[in-house]
């Protein structure tokens, strides 16, 4: 008699699981990132962060739960435990070492190895990932600038380092680094000249908040949307210039 009641049970919980594409490694990690850049990760958070539906992500986390990489409390907020922390940084290190590699080893343009670094993060072996530790050591920033984990604004405001949405007009900024988890952004960003390391000089600051800018590439128009997800500090020639 107990075989037709498991029996249901397996043919109900199966059909659900191909519709989940995002893989229980790029949960955990859009959970590290978004709690060390200073967010409170929620279930909207990571529908938000893996653009993918509400109920798939409450799925998502009562399979997390269940197999212990986090606890959801009663307010909400989303906590990797500690198996659940190490799962999701070992993948966050994989994806800073493959961009790397694309970068470093093979030239690949900076705003194009974030995609590929995201298929390519799943399949690496842990051998390959001492080998690519070794090779590149885990200290450098990757191509868009960013460590292993992202920062909080917080502690990008103690290095003197602020969004370019945020930078004064008339004064020139070395970009320190870009959001990188958005192919779109990036590739307008490239169109404009912006880029990790590059120079931008903020022309004029326009009352529907988008910014007059100047790059190598030219001048440009750039809305909030994107000057948010840009962080600068001010170049090093334009200080010596201003007598700081
Ligand atoms: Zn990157």
């Amino acid at each position: 008699m107990a075989s037709p009641a498991i029996f249901i049970l397996e043919v109900s919980y199966y059909p659900v699981k191909p519709s989940i594409s995002v893989s229980r490694e790029d949960y955990l990690k859009a959970i590290l990132e978004a709690a060390s850049e200073g967010h409170t990760v929620i279930s909207a958070t990571l529908a938000h962060w893996l653009a993918v539906s509400p109920p798939a992500v409450s799925m998502a986390l009562r399979r997390l739960r269940r197999d212990g990489y986090v606890e959801v409390k009663a307010d909400g907020v989303v906590r990797l435990t500690p198996k659940g922390h190490e799962a999701a940084y070992r993948t966050a290190l994989r994806h800073h070492l493959i961009e790397r590699m694309l970068s470093e080893v093979f030239g690949m343009p900076w705003y194009e190895v974030h995609d590929e670094a995201e298929r390519i993060e799943h399949a690496v072996s842990p051998a390959f990932e001492a080998l690519l530790s070794r090779k590149l050591g885990v200290k450098g920033s990757c191509p868009h600038g960013n460590a292993v984990l992202p920062e909080s604004p917080e502690t990008r405001k103690r290095r003197g380092v602020r969004p370019l949405a945020d930078a004064p007009a008339g004064a020139a900024y070395t970009v320190t680094s870009l959001y990188e988890r958005d192919p779109g952004l990036l590739r307008f960003l490239h169109r404009t000249g912006i880029e990790p390391g590059g120079t931008v000089r903020v022309l004029q600051r326009n009352y529907d908040q988008t910014l007059g800018i100047e790059t190598p590439a030219g001048r440009f128009t750039v809305g909030p949307a994107a000057a948010e997800k840009v962080q600068v500090r001010r170049a090093p020639a334009d200080r010596r210039r201003r007598g700081r």
